[in-house]
């Protein structure tokens, strides 16, 4: 199946790489080319480094994001980012910010990583979980008063709605 949520700031979009439909959990770095087409989707796709080792290195970033947001452990985040660094710098006279990692493969994991540090610099209150129980979901708020509550109205808004009209249209 199909991921249910796109177009999440990149940080956000690595924790949705999770999700679980019908009581099941998937995993998009478990299909085949799930690993290649997210990278694509941040052009972070033609790496030369290897391909199991940004896949580990995108694991462990993503339970760093889960244990930062669910569970408000800075720890791990840290260490992942703790390969890394922003370097300023010019580039004929134009400002530039390189992205600097000690091993290739660490790149779109540190990437990730970094993008929840601007997300929580820039709207921490935007950075919020689904409102449905049931939903692994993530996602930044950018509405213009900040009232979103799903992760998509479509799945999980639908799903809410549909539970309480059950709740309080019981079937004898
Ligand atoms: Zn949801």
């Amino acid at each position: 199946m199909t991921r249910p949520l796109i177009g999440e700031p990149m940080a956000l979009d690595l924790v949705n790489s999770v999700w679980v439909d019908h009581g099941r959990r998937l995993d998009q770095f478990d299909e085949p080319d799930g690993l290649e087409s997210w990278l694509a989707d941040h052009d972070m796709s033609g790496t030369s480094a290897d391909t199991a080792a940004v896949r580990d290195a995108l694991l462990q970033a993503r339970s760093a994001l889960r244990a930062a947001l669910e569970d408000g452990d800075d720890g791990p985040l840290n260490r992942v980012l703790a390969h890394g660094f922003h370097r300023p710098g010019l580039r004929g006279g134009a400002p530039l910010v390189a992205t600097v990692v000690d091993d290739p493969a660490r790149l779109p994991a540190w990437t990730a990583a970094a993008d929840l540090i601007r997300l929580l610099a820039e709207r921490p209150d935007r950075v919020r979980h689904c409102a449905h129980p049931e939903c692994v979901l993530w996602f930044y708020d950018v509405s213009k008063n900040g009232s979103r509550r799903w992760c998509s109205m479509e799945v999980c808004g639908n799903r809410a709605k549909s539970e309480r009209f059950q709740k309080s249209h019981p079937r004898r």
